[in-house]
């Protein structure tokens, strides 16, 4: 269970304070699927930062399993992530892992666990399988669409089998029906053992979830669950 009690972030720029969270309270539940909605700015991205453990607040607790991982340092930081977290991006975000060209499918998928030395993996020809990508194993990501390489990242982000799944803005670059796609695939994710959180700042993406979260300034202004909203359905 993730809850987050107070959390704020400041972050200093020269002489100049921003507050780009600003005391949030949030409690999501094991298996929820939540998406996170507000303007460019709201604080979602250092909200998805410090929910998977890639920051701490400056003030407030942030408690995942019971832990206060809020100040952990961050090696002890990298561990729970490794364990616990799957992070996927928005395609051309520069300052995130991309998937690495040159390189294939399958092998971009098993790549972070060279990284973090992680034993207990799954096997990444089954998870590109699960992301409707078992013919796509030995192809590079050029020869992938951009909607199929977001499927690599999603099977990448599950190599560890996280029991929290993040994707900030995981349909930024695509088109509506490939957006589409991968919203309803990052939906069908969530379920008993695993949570997944959809950051964006559109709204098509939040009708489709039956949680949904609004953030502005720093601070949530809003927190529905719709009665209808029966997971994602697009
Ligand atoms: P969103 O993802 O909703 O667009 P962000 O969390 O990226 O919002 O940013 C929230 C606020 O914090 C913005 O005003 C942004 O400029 C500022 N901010 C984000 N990251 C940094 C940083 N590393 N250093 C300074 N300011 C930052
Ligand atoms: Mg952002």
């Amino acid at each position: 269970m993730i809850q987050f009690e107070g959390v704020t972030k400041i972050y200093r720029v020269g002489r100049k304070e921003v507050r780009a969270l600003d005391g949030v309270d949030l409690t999501i539940d094991d298996g929820e699927l939540v998406a996170i909605i507000g303007p460019s700015g709201a604080g979602k991205s250092t909200l998805m930062h410090i929910l998977g453990c890639l920051d701490v607040p400056t003030s407030g607790r942030y408690l995942l399993d019971g832990i206060d991982v809020s100040r952990l340092s961050g090696n002890r930081l990298a561990k729970i992530r490794s364990r616990k977290i799957g992070f996927v991006f928005q395609l051309s975000n520069l300052r995130s892992f991309n998937l690495v060209s040159r390189t294939s499918a399958v092998r971009n998928v098993e790549l972070p666990l060279i990284y973090a030395g992680v034993r207990d993996r799954r096997n990444p020809a089954l998870l590109l399988e699960q992301v409707g990508l078992g013919e796509r194993q030995k192809h590079m990501p050029n020869e992938l669409s951009g909607c199929q390489q977001q499927r690599v990242a999603i099977a990448r982000a599950l190599i560890n089998d996280p029991a929290i799944l993040l994707a900030d803005e995981p349909t930024g670059d695509l088109d509506e029906a490939s957006g589409a796609e991968i919203l309803t695939l990052l939906g069908g994710l969530s379920g008993a053992s695993r949570t997944v959180v959809i950051i964006t700042h559109n709204e098509d993406v939040a009708r489709c979830a039956k949680r949904v979260v609004r953030m502005h300034d720093g601070r949530i202004v809003s927190d529905q669950t719709q009665p209808n909203g029966s997971a994602i359905s697009v």
